[in-house]
């Protein structure tokens, strides 16, 4: 049978086989069905015979792992196919919206295609026909978001620790505290609608202190404003949290379950030099009283080359990087800035910085931590029917099934099942209460 002349002919007297198969949830179950409406132009027959089909097409699920193997297996037994017999493949579904596309690439697949795609099924494949090369054809999702999250407020401006290798005190002076009354206006004014998300700010926010406020009581008198769902505050600098803190950390709901503390290196020595003015243990120590209150996800910086950074205290940093568990780390390159302490120091040499700095990127952030925990989202929007957005305490974004467009604006609690690069899935649990 000429497979050409049949697409592109107005002969359509002849049925071309499909051998169909749909994985995954009831979504993807209708968005086949919406396949085949879309290709009703051309003489269709669908088979159950495997080994008969001329054309088989492939809606796939990640959702979960199982059926991600089995759709690799399929595509696997199908090119087996391939070698004898003129088929054509056509996959859909999450594999191709989720999956890194350059590994989607290698596989030989001839239309590859996204849900939102659907529409333009019939020109892609007509298009396959004319050029006779393999289509990749993804439309991207235009989300929806009804709600915006991180509202930045900034609260304080300069900082006074002097780390040696800091231009921050040089350049922004000592530390300056906004006014808490006219930080608690601002933020009654700005931020009217009914779920918000903050996100303050300050080069070592915990610091804070304005008169008799000081950051614990600063986040308390934040949290009592009723719009104000979750506080989520960037950089923290654990010799400035106060018993207060703790506290606060425990009973309210609204602090963000997720700790930005820049650790900048795993070696006491470094860290004197550095300035940090804490050591290791009482970093862990902090960490295992934070840990003792709730379930808690941390970040971090580190800073790789510093000057007299030998590999021993390289490999402390590597060393506490794999016992802390991270959920997200950033690193930076040691440099030299003027007016600094450590602008006199002597700097590590190239080579040593470029092996650093390969070892560091091959280090995986440690997302796995969340499968199977249970965790707050603000649910902020969807990306098509049933498929809605979220945005976990840890600023990561989660994908989910629901039926009610409702959700949108509340929070929930999910059950995180996957992650594929930093996109996770996640099932709903219940509803989550402030
Ligand atoms: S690194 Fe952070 S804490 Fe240290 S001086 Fe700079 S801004 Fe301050």
């Amino acid at each position: 049978m000429d497979f050409d002349f049949l697409f592109l002919g107005t002969a359509m007297f002849f049925f071309i086989n499909f051998f169909s198969k749909t994985f995954g949830c009831n979504i993807n179950d209708s968005e086949t069905i919406f396949f085949f409406k879309n290709i009703f132009y051309y003489k269709i027959k669908i088979i159950k015979d495997f080994f008969k089909a001329e054309i088989y097409f492939l809606n796939s699920c990640v959702i979960r792992k199982n059926p991600q193997i089995k759709i690799l297996k399929m595509i696997k037994k199908i090119n087996f196919i391939k070698k004898y017999k003129k088929i054509i493949i056509l996959l859909s579904g999450c594999l191709t919206e989720l999956e890194d596309l350059n590994k989607i690439k290698s596989i030989n697949i001839d239309i590859i295609f996204n849900s939102l795609s659907i529409f333009y099924i019939k020109k892609i494949i007509k298009f396959y026909f004319l050029t006779k090369k393999k289509i990749l054809f993804i439309k991207k999702n235009k989300i929806k978001l009804f709600f915006k999250t991180n509202n930045l407020v900034n609260i304080m401006q300069g900082c006074n620790h002097n780390c040696s290798y800091c231009v921050i005190p040089q350049i922004k002076g000592n530390e300056f505290f906004y006014n808490s009354k006219k930080i608690l206006n601002y933020i009654i004014k700005n931020f009217k609608k009914k779920f918000c998300d903050l996100l303050l700010l300050g080069q070592n926010i915990n610091s804070y202190k304005f008169k008799k406020i000081n950051f614990s009581s600063l986040l308390f008198n934040i949290s009592k404003i009723k719009n104000i769902k979750r506080i989520n505050f960037i950089s923290s600098n654990i010799n400035d949290f106060d018993n207060n803190f703790f506290f606060f950390y425990k009973n309210s709901k609204k602090i963000s379950n997720n700790l930005h503390l820049p650790l900048q290196s795993g070696s006491n020595n470094i860290l004197k030099i550095m300035n940090r003015k804490y050591n290791i243990k009482k970093y862990l120590f902090f960490l295992k009283n934070i840990k003792k209150i709730k379930f808690t996800t941390y970040s971090t910086d580190i800073i790789i080359s510093f000057p007299k950074e030998c590999f021993i205290d390289f490999d402390l940093t590597l060393k506490i990087m794999k016992k802390i568990k991270f959920l997200d780390f950033f690193f930076f390159i040691y440099s030299r800035r003027k007016n600094t302490i450590s602008y006199n120091f002597r700097e590590n040499n190239k080579i040593k910085k470029i092996f650093k700095l390969k070892i560091f990127q091959k280090i995986k952030n440690n997302y796995i931590i969340l499968i199977n925990k249970k965790v707050r989202v603000f649910v902020i929007g969807y990306i098509k029917k049933n498929i809605f957005i979220g945005k976990m305490d840890n600023f990561k974004f989660v994908f989910f099934e629901y039926f009610n467009y409702k959700i949108i604006g509340k929070f929930i609690n999910l059950k995180i099942i996957s992650v594929k690069k930093n996109v996770f899935l996640g099932i709903y649990n219940e509803f989550y209460y402030l």
